[in-house]
């Protein structure tokens, strides 16, 4: 399964680009800490926060809760930090989560779809995957080709540094 993590507001931009990998990522907008902690336990997720007195606290110092402290303003920095420390894989579930609902995707297939989707799409797409929380298609276009990219200049980044 791999970790799964509650994404702190000061970090909350890590959330999509964890989704993007394909990893379980909570995030909520309106939380303070001791919520965080809770739900964090709860759930068995990894706290991710810039808060460093988050990290002194009890909870965490005994290791009942694993968090890890991100460091830097740069979402990239702070996502390559993530991967670096936990060990995610960025090829094997790439895109299988929606990046608004943190959902797992469903595949569809084409006649599923056909009336949802513009009909270029529909005729030049092979594949399509839907949230069956907010109902959205995602299919691999030049979207998806462009964030495939983006984490790909990061993959050698990280394995350059
Ligand atoms: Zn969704």
């Amino acid at each position: 399964m791999g970790p799964r993590f509650i994404v702190d507001t000061n970090v909350g931009r890590l959330a999509r680009w964890l989704r993007m990998l394909g990893y379980d990522a909570l995030f909520i907008n309106e939380i303070n800490d001791r919520q965080l902690v809770a739900i964090g336990l709860k759930e068995k997720r990894v706290l991710l926060t810039r808060d460093t007195q988050i990290m002194q606290r009890r909870v965490v110092t005994s290791g009942r809760l694993k968090a890890l402290l991100v460091k830097g303003d740069d979402t990239k920095e702070q996502l390559r930090q993530v991967v670096r420390a936990m060990n995610l894989n960025y090829e094997e579930r790439q895109f299988t989560r929606c990046l608004e609902c943190n959902q797992p995707l469903l595949s569809r297939t084409k006649e599923e779809i056909r009336d949802r989707v513009p009909p270029y799409v529909f005729q030049t797409q092979p594949q399509f995957v839907e949230c069956p929380s907010c109902h959205r298609i995602y299919w691999r276009g030049t979207h998806w080709q462009r964030m495939k990219r983006e984490l790909e200049t990061l993959v050698e980044e990280t394995t350059n540094k």
